[in-house]
C-alpha cells in the first residue's frame, strides 16, 4: 500500500527525520489560509497523489503571494495529474500540501529497498538527487552508492556515516544524515514497509539536513498490525478494481486486456496469463482466487472480473490438488447462476475428481464451454472472443 506524501513525512518526522514545516488543505481557499498560518514569504504548493515525477507534471508549484497559491491550486484541485508514474490515465488531486520553502544548496537521493539478492535491506543513495533513481541509473550509475544492512545488528552509524562521506557531504552535517538514514531505517522495520524514498533529501543553504519529498510503501501483509498506518490508504488514488479485490480478500492485478481470468494458485495464473497471450489474446487481469475455491469465492471471482467492462470472454482455469474438481464445478454453476455473466465462460478443469466436474458442468445445462488443456482453454477463449460471440450470450437465458 502506497501513502500520500504528507502521511510519509509525518510518519518519517515521528522517527527524527526532519522535514519542512507544512499543512494540508482540501481547497484553494484553505490553502492560501494555511499558508498565512505557516507564516514566512515563499511557499511550495504540492499536490498529493500516489506517484512521482510531480514536478514535472505541473504538480509542484514554488508560490510567493496568496494569489499565486490560490491559483496553483485552481489548476491543481480536480485535475488528473499525469506523470511518468501514473500511467495516461493519470491520477486525481484531492488534496494539496502547502509548506514553508526551503533554500537548497544540494539534493541527494536516498532510499530505502528490500533487495531479493541479498534478502536484506539496501541502501541506495546518490549525490545526484532530485532526478528519478532510474535517470541516475541510466545517467550517472557511478554516483550510486549501495550499502546492505545486516538485520541481526540493524543499520549502524558507521555505515550511514560512511554513506555520507561517499556522497560528499561536509563533516558538521554528517550527524544529521545519520539521524535521518537511522530514522527511515526504523521506520522502514517497525512498520513493515517495502520501499521508503526520500528525493530529494536536501541540504539547506543554512546547514540543515530536510526531507524535502517523501515515498513509502508498505506490505499489505503486515498491515493487519499497524492500524495507524492502514487508516492513511486513499482508495481515491487506487485503480477501482483493485480496491473492490482488496476488500474482498482476493489477489487481483487489474490488466489493460478483454480475457479475464479465474484461477486458483499464482504460478498457475501466470501461466494462463502467458498462454492467453501465446494464443493471440491480451488477459484482463491476474486473478489468484486460492486453494479453497468455495462457490461464494468463486461468486465473488466472477463479480469481480466482471466489474471491469472492457472483459469480453472469462477464462477459469482450476488444478484441483487440495481442492476437488467437483466442488469447483458446483461453485462455477452457483456463481453463473447467481451472477448475471453476459459474456463466453470457458473452463478448463483437471486434477482431483476432474470427471465428477466435467458432469457438473454437462448437467448444469448452462452455455459453458468446455476445455481438457489450458491450451485448448486459451485458444478457445481468444477464438470466443474474436468470433464476437461475445455479442448477446446470457448464461442466465439458458438455465
Ligand atoms: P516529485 O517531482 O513528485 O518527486 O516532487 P518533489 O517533492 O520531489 O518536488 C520536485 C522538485 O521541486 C524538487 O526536486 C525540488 O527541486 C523542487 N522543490 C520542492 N520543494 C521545494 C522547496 O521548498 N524549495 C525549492 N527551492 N524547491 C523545491
Ligand atoms: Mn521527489
Amino acid at each position: 500500500m502506497d501513502i500520500h506524501e504528507y502521511q510519509a513525512k509525518e510518519v518519517l518526522s515521528g522517527f527524527g527525520v526532519t522535514v519542512p514545516d507544512g499543512a494540508l488543505a482540501y481547497s484553494p481557499e484553505q490553502a492560501a489560509y494555511r499558508a498565512s498560518e505557516l507564516g514566512g514569504e515563499r511557499w511550495v504548493v504540492k499536490a498529493q497523489v500516489h506517484a512521482g515525477g510531480r514536478g514535472k507534471a505541473g504538480g509542484v508549484k514554488v508560490c510567493k503571494t496568496d494569489t499565486e497559491i490560490y491559483e496553483a491550486c485552481e489548476n491543481m484541485f480536480g485535475m488528473k495529474l499525469v506523470t511518468h508514474q501514473t500511467g495516461p490515465e493519470g491520477k486525481g488531486v484531492y488534496r494539496v500540501y502547502v509548506e514553508t520553502a526551503v533554500l537548497i544548496a544540494n539534493e541527494i537521493y536516498l532510499g530505502f529497498v528490500l533487495d531479493r539478492t541479498t534478502q536484506r535491506v539496501m541502501i541506495v543513495a546518490s549525490a545526484e538527487g532530485g532526478m528519478e533513481i532510474e535517470e541516475i541509473s541510466a545517467d550517472k550509475p557511478d554516483s550510486i552508492v549501495r550499502a546492505v544492512v545486516e538485520p541481526a545488528v540493524g543499520l549502524r552509524e558507521f555505515q550511514c556515516r560512511q554513506i555520507a562521506f561517499k556522497l560528499g557531504v561536509e563533516a558538521a552535517l554528517v550527524p544529521q544524515m545519520v539521524r535521518t538514514m537511522k530514522g527511515c531505517y526504523r521506520a522502514f522495520t517497525e512498520l513493515d514497509a517495502t520501499m521508503v524514498e526520500i528525493n530529494p533529501l536536501v541540504i539547506t543553504e543554512d546547514h540543515r539536513v530536510i526531507a524535502l519529498d517523501a515515498k513509502m510503501t508498505f506490505d499489505d501483509n503486515a498491515l493487519f498490525r499497524h492500524p495507524q498506518i492502514a487508516e492513511l490508504r486513499d482508495k481515491s488514488q487506487e485503480d477501482p478494481r483493485e480496491s473492490r479485490a482488496a476488500d474482498r480478500g482476493l489477489n487481483y492485478v487489474g490488466l489493460d486486456g478483454n480475457i479475464g481470468c479465474i484461477v486458483n494458485g499464482a504460478g498457475l495464473a501466470m501461466a494462463t496469463m502467458d498462454t492467453i497471450k501465446l494464443a493471440g489474446g491480451e488477459p484482463a487481469n491476474f486473478l489468484d482466487i486460492g486453494g479453497g475455491a468455495t462457490p461464494e469465492r468463486v461468486a465473488k471471482a466472477f463479480r469481480l472480473v466482471l466489474s471491469d467492462k472492457k472483459v469480453q470472454a472469462i477464462l477459469v482455469n482450476i488444478f484441483a490438488g487440495i481442492n476437488r474438481c467437483d466442488w469447483v464445478a458446483e461453485g462455477v454453476v452457483q456463481a453463473l447462476k447467481e451472477v448475471e455473466v453476459d459474456v463466453p465462460v470457458i473452463v478448463r478443469l483437471a486434477g482431483t475428481n476432474v470427471e465428477q466436474g466435467q458432469k457438473i458442468l454437462a448437467r448444469s445445462g448452462l452455455p459453458i464451454i468446455r476445455a481438457a488443456t489450458l491450451q485448448e482453454a486459451a485458444e478457445r477463449a481468444v477464438g470466443a472472443w474474436k468470433n464476437d460471440l461475445a455479442q448477446g450470450v446470457n448464461m442466465r437465458a439458458a438455465l
